[in-house]
């Protein structure tokens, strides 16, 4: 498989480092709000390469944490912390708020057939792992305490800039823009491990540390969480590409200073769900969830939908008019797939593996989820019987998780169930003024329109349920 790879910034052959086995961790949600539908399409394509390694027979173990202490509102050191801003807007403990949006977040991600990770790490449960990481950070010289925090010495790494060729100066822009300075720091890009001076004198977690009570930076629980439980040597790393910088490359500075060799080989970033006015995100408090996209009558498989029908590396638009798209698209190709549910036939063993390889060619190429979306679409089309298409569409979806065969039945049923689904406007206003006519008891006006209807060649019946109409047989 060519997957591209920030790292190496071309698509490499995906080689993971022991045979048949894939290491695999994702940057999690911070939870302090509702994830919006940006994120999830992070984690929807995510999951999509997660099935798509088990598909391809790999044996997969995937790690992600929860990020409930830390995370300050700007990526860098500044600003408030997320948590605890969180906390404050709703009168509730950090705590209460971490629990109650992980529920949410799993919850949305059921709606939206995300495979839950094999191992999941809220942060605040691994406070002593980090805490030993920093110690020998700082044994090794990569770490020293100013001003009663602990810094990674980022001039100690011989590459730094890992996916991006900052220069120094252009971090100062920043700061000359009215970005805090934290004149603790020996160098600009250096990042805080461990908080014991909290900006924040109202912080409600802290621990004991070597160092003083205090709390970790949101950097240090990735590396932490992934080396404990994949090891030294990480085949892939996901998240949205925002985290590229700073969080994955603080990550890869401190990991590779603590184990003394390569880390990660291969680094996956998810590009942004806009909006028509930019980035969606929680600060800018304008954002969608999967329960808004409910409310207004959307299946959120019909979101998953949406963001396979573009590729990861390309900003996707939102609108509620693409939503519709899709929307019709989904309907329209499930209403087809519903035509050949009677699966009949055997399956065409040769017709089978010619179709496949279509699908596979797509996912092969950099996951090109919307090729291969299409493949679906040529399944139908094909040249073969209906328990060869079935059985591709199935195989296709155990990958994609569209909810294809399940949908597909429901609109079967539909179709076939309510006979007046397809009664015209104009019977079913004859129908309503009949109704009225009869709750008149105004029985001649009620026969005669029973009548007009006839002669349009439709007929009305009484039953328990309340009147039926169907067309004349
Ligand atoms: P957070 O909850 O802020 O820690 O973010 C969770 C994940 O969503 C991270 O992998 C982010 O990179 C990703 N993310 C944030 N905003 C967007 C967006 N607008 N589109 C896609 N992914 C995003
Ligand atoms: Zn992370």
């Amino acid at each position: 498989m060519k997957l591209y790879n920030t790292l190496t910034r071309k698509k490499d052959d995906f080689i993971p480092r022991f045979e048949g086995k894939v290491s695999m961790y994702t940057c999690g949600p911070t939870v302090y709000h509702y994830a919006h539908i940006g994120n999830l399409r992070s984690y929807i394509m995510e999951d999509v390469l997660e099935k798509y390694f088990r598909y391809s027979g790999y044996d997969v173990k995937r790690v992600m944490n929860i990020t409930d202490v830390g995370h300050l509102s700007s990526d860098g050191d500044t600003g408030d912390d997320k948590m605890l801003k969180g906390a404050k807007r709703e009168h509730k403990t950090v705590m209460e708020i971490a629990d109650f949006y992980t529920k949410a977040f799993f919850e949305d991600c059921r709606k939206l057939n995300i495979k839950t990770p094999d191992v999941v790490v809220p942060a605040t449960s691994y406070i002593d792992e980090f805490i030993r990481v920093i110690a020998v950070l700082i044994e090794k010289g990569y770490a020293y305490e100013a001003g009663g925090n602990i810094y990674f010495d980022t001039s100690k790494i011989d590459k730094y800039y890992v996916f991006n060729d900052f220069r120094e100066e252009d971090l100062e822009v920043g700061v000359r823009e009215g970005v805090e300075e934290d004149s603790n720091k020996r160098n600009k890009a250096d990042f805080v491990l461990w908080f014991t001076k909290s900006k924040f004198e109202d912080q409600e977690l802290k621990w004991e540390s070597p160092w003083g009570l205090g709390y970790p930076g949101w950097h240090i629980e990735c590396s932490c969480i992934s080396m404990k439980n994949l090891g030294e040597y990480l085949d892939i790393h996901c998240g949205g590409i925002d985290n590229a910088f700073p969080h994955h490359t603080n990550e890869i500075a401190q990991s590779e200073a603590y184990l003394g060799h390569e880390w990660c080989r291969h680094w996956f970033h998810v590009y942004h769900l806009n909006t028509n006015s930019g980035k969606m995100s929680k600060s800018s408090g304008e954002f969608l969830t999967v329960s808004l996209l409910e409310e207004k009558g959307y299946d959120p498989l019909v979101y998953r939908f949406f963001c396979l029908q573009s590729h990861y590396r390309k900003s996707l638009v939102f609108s509620y008019e693409n939503l519709d798209n899709a929307a019709a698209a989904y309907e329209k190709l499930t209403a087809r797939i519903a035509g050949i549910l009677d699966g009949s036939g055997e399956t065409d063993k040769a017709k089978f593996s010619e179709l496949k390889k279509l699908f596979t060619d797509a996912m092969d190429n950099d996951l090109n989820t919307a090729l291969a979306v299409t493949a679906v679409y040529d399944v139908l089309k094909a040249d073969t019987n209906n328990a060869t298409k079935l059985a591709l569409i199935k195989d296709f979806d155990s990958v994609l998780s569209l909810g294809l065969i399940e949908a597909a039945k429901r609109s079967a049923e539909k179709n076939s169930g309510d006979p007046d689904e397809d009664i015209p406007a104009e019977i079913i206003e004859l129908i309503e003024q009949r109704k009225a006519a009869r709750k008149e008891k105004n029985f001649a006006l009620a026969d005669e329109i029973r009548d007009k209807i006839s002669a349009l060649g439709y007929v009305v019946t009484e039953t328990r349920e309340g009147t039926k109409v169907s067309v004349k047989s």
